[in-house]
């Protein structure tokens, strides 16, 4: 039979939960919108499941979200009609940490002291938990859609929680109401300012209606409608909306950099809204952070689980919304669908075309995308061949002459020298030392302009041997660099005229001497100050990639 259980925390919730209530810095408007946030999660769930089960939805079909505040007795809570959870599910959820990006978070919250969790956990919310800022006591009560069992679940946030069987008649008939008893210093959050603020905030475009009732028995009054704010035109819909919406789909806090909203008709017909994040996400180069792009048929969340954008672009965020697949088509039937790669290559275009489309019109904001996302973003350059060359004009480089700015391809290959047949290269990784390298003497001497790349994806695309405009890439470390083709700036230090007869003694005597330690020693005109310098040879890979694959233990 069914009996209440207290059970300990997992070690990690604890800690936690410990800086959550530690961190008196940290911006605590955050737990609303985890707790709306999960709330609608648990809304499109059921409407996902009703598909199949129509009979889930029971006598109350319109899915919905309801804020109840008593600013008296400073009690909150968020309640929804969405999926629920079973009582194991309830353990689960809510007394470990299953979400990789909570964990992720923990473990920089670990490395980081008492001051920056602060800031991580405004940064990132992360999730359920973050009711403890404000609570001192929370209770979860929870129906699942078709269950005949209800169960509470509650906890004062210092280790332990209790699950409990509820009697039907004091359960919602369905979904979960999450109580807070607030504490002393966050009553203000039962206030219906404070609220409308903060939902207006953060949560105003979240796909279900939210509603607040201030008395029992009173009117609810709407605070956002639910509508999906994509079937509107792009020109009823402001800045701030379009920010609102990013800020509920992405997770994250700030403005985007680019908002890209189209509808493609013809052969395949859908809706997209998806945006570049002003901000890096901090798990950016996560080996399985997956796109996260919502889709959604017909106004219906399916998954945020179909790869819907390249690897390259897994830092765009937003939804596709297509009426062309069934409503009931299953999530594995999905990952092979090919009308899925018709609106990945769609979207892709799109995207690359209205970011060249922005690097011309607004170099400033490109520049901060590119700072942010550029080293992802190149990646693209040996992963899609096919937009290689798209990618190319995209890409900005720091060199030899860009100071603190960005140079593209197209300056590049603008500003060759006299006799210049190739895009010259540098890579390490480090960029204030690949700049001071004496493998570019040669290079400044002649005012030929060196790309300098320091990002770890650098010699991979690179080593893909491409070409832009026709010009291959070459490396200033590779092989006799045909640099004596070049004249040299006026001023510059010529090398000493020996003659080949001393030249050829001396480079005899060296190849002897390190017999066993290179290949060759050659003359060249690579150098104007340093002695020597080594190189790699015309056939092998680049020093860096050498470099690389040798710790990667090839
Ligand atoms: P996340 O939402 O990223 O999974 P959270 O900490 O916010 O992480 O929530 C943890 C889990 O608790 C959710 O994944 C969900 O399974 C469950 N959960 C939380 N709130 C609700 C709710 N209102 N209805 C149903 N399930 C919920
Ligand atoms: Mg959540």
């Amino acid at each position: 039979t069914a009996t209440a259980e207290q059970r300990s925390f997992e070690a990690d919730v604890s800690r936690l939960l410990h800086m959550m209530v530690h961190s008196v810095y940290s911006d605590r408007d955050v737990f609303l919108r985890e707790l709306i946030s999960n709330a609608a999660d648990a809304c499109e769930k059921l409407r996902y499941e009703a598909i199949a089960q129509p009979e889930l939805l029971g006598e109350e079909p319109k899915l919905a979200i309801t804020i109840e505040a008593d600013a008296e007795a400073g009690r909150l809570v968020i309640a929804d009609n969405g999926i629920g959870m079973s009582r194991d599910e309830m353990v689960e959820a809510l007394g470990t940490i299953a979400r990789s990006g909570t964990r992720s978070f923990m473990e920089r919250i670990t490395a980081a002291d008492g001051k920056d969790g602060a800031q991580l956990i405004g940064q990132f919310g992360v999730g359920f938990y973050s009711a403890f800022m404000v609570a001192a006591e929370v209770e979860v009560v929870s129906r699942r859609a078709g269950s005949d069992e209800a169960w509470a679940w509650s906890s004062d946030g210092k280790g332990e929680f209790t699950v409990a069987p509820v009697a039907l008649a004091d359960a919602p008939v369905r979904g979960t109401r999450v109580t807070l008893r607030l504490m002393d210093d966050a009553k203000t959050y039962a206030e219906r300012r404070t609220l409308e603020r903060i939902v207006k905030e953060q949560s105003g475009h979240v796909p279900v209606s939210i509603a607040l009732v201030e008395k029992p028995g009173a009117e609810p009054a709407t605070l956002a409608d639910g509508a999906a704010l994509w079937t509107r035109p792009k020109s009823e819909i402001s800045k701030d909306e379009y920010a609102d919406f990013y800020r509920s789909v992405a997770g994250q806090y700030d403005e985007p950099a680019a908002t890209i909203h189209f509808r493609a008709e013809g052969r395949h017909e859908y809706t997209a809204l998806v945006f570049v994040p002003g901000a890096r996400p901090f798990d950016l180069f996560d080996a399985d952070r997956k796109g996260r792009i919502k889709l959604y048929v017909k106004r219906v969340f399916i998954t945020d689980e179909a790869e819907l954008m390249p690897r390259y672009l897994r830092f765009v965020r937003g939804i596709v919304d297509t009426a062309d697949l069934p409503l009931n088509v299953s999530r594995e039937m999905i990952q092979n669908s090919p009308l899925l790669g018709a609106i990945k290559k769609g979207v892709t275009s799109r995207i690359l075309s209205d970011l060249a489309k922005l690097a011309g019109q607004d170099a400033e904001v490109f520049a901060r995308i590119w700072e942010n996302f550029g080293a992802v973003i190149k990646e693209g350059l040996y992963e899609d061949f096919e937009r290689r060359a798209q990618l190319l004009d995209l890409s900005r480089f720091r060199t030899t002459a860009s100071g603190e700015g960005w140079r593209s391809l197209k300056d590049y290959v603008g500003a060759l020298k006299e006799n210049q047949t190739a895009i010259y290269y540098i890579v390490g990784d480090d960029a204030g030392r690949i700049a001071n390298s004496p493998q570019l003497e040669g290079f400044r001497a002649r005012g030929i302009e060196v790309l300098l790349l320091s990002d770890p994806v650098d010699s991979f695309w690179v080593s893909a041997a491409p070409d832009f405009e026709g010009k291959p890439f070459k490396s200033v470390t590779q092989g006799a660099a045909d640099l004596g083709l070049v004249p040299l700036l006026d001023g510059a230090a010529a090398p000493s005229a020996e003659t080949s007869e001393q030249v050829g003694a001396l480079l005899a005597s060296m190849k002897e001497a390190l017999a066993d330690e290179v290949a060759d020693v050659r003359a060249s005109d690579r150098l104007t100050e340093s002695a020597v310098c080594l190189v790699a040879s015309d056939q092998g890979p680049d020093r860096q990639f050498e470099r690389l694959l040798n710790a990667a233990g090839r």
